[in-house]
């Protein structure tokens, strides 16, 4: 089992009104935006499938105009996909087998539809929220003719790879675990940690549920405590940075 992580490009965001709270609002910060290919011999996993490559040519293409503009703008190049990433690494769209969505918000579900032929996979509930809600770009993962796998809660996807319920940052969000030869234990947090600035006691944060979002980080920081754990986690440059980055891989 291997473990690629895959760069999307960045978004330029408001911090105060992204990530904390009122007290850094009009703080610009640059976070990045990535996802993951699990290479497991049971079939290959990507995880979240970043921005939609429209945002390449025109990075306001979805936000313009609308309450989002001036506190996300994407910053994307044409590399900055799954498709391209893959592509580099020699692997074709139809080779991933699931495509897990931490969660559908517009920078972890982008691509998927350039998967038709993966199992998507994500909490039921989250689906179920989605639908009812207008806070989620629909084209971008309700793909036609998809198969779904739904987990009601925690689930193995296959052998070493978990799937654990992180919900806060929204309804059902999700993070995966996964056991790797060497390196031993990873958390992909997804956004179930933004920032780790927001997981100190007392920190404000931006979230549906602070509160539920407060305990789901406390979870993933006792694991990775307790399994000593890789934790790679939301949109922080700085760690980010520290990451292998594709071609370079966790085995
Ligand atoms: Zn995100």
């Amino acid at each position: 089992v291997q473990l690629y992580i895959l760069p999307y490009g960045n978004c330029v965001v408001d911090k105060g009104r992204v990530f904390t709270g009122p007290a850094d609002d009009g703080v610009l910060i640059t976070t990045p935006i990535w996802g993951a290919l699990i290479d497991h011999p049971r079939g290959k996993v990507l995880v979240d499938t970043g921005m939609h490559p429209d945002h390449v040519a025109d990075p306001l293409v979805r936000f313009r105009g609308t309450p989002r503009e001036g506190l996300i703008t994407p910053v994307m190049k044409p590399e900055d996909t799954p498709m391209a990433r893959l592509a580099a690494l020699g692997i074709a769209p139809e080779e991933i087998r699931f495509v897990v969505n931490t969660h559908f918000h517009f920078d972890h579900c982008g691509c998927n539809a350039w998967f038709p032929h993966a199992t998507f996979v994500v909490q039921r509930a989250h689906l179920e929220h989605a639908r009812e809600s207008s806070r989620f770009f629909r084209s971008d993962w309700d793909v036609p003719g998809a198969a779904w796998l739904l987990p009601k809660g925690e689930a193995e996807l296959l052998p070493g790879i978990r799937l654990i319920p992180t919900p806060g940052h929204v309804p059902a969000h999700q993070s995966v675990v996964i056991l790797l030869p060497e390196t031993g234990w990873v958390i992909l947090a997804g956004d179930a940690i933004g920032l780790m600035e927001t997981t100190e006691p007392r920190a404000e944060v931006q979230a549906w549920n602070p509160s539920l979002y407060r305990r789901s980080a406390r979870h993933l920081l006792r694991m990775q405590d307790d399994l000593g754990a890789l934790l790679l986690y939301g949109h922080e440059q700085r760690t980010f940075a520290s990451w292998r980055h594709v071609p370079d891989f966790y085995a």
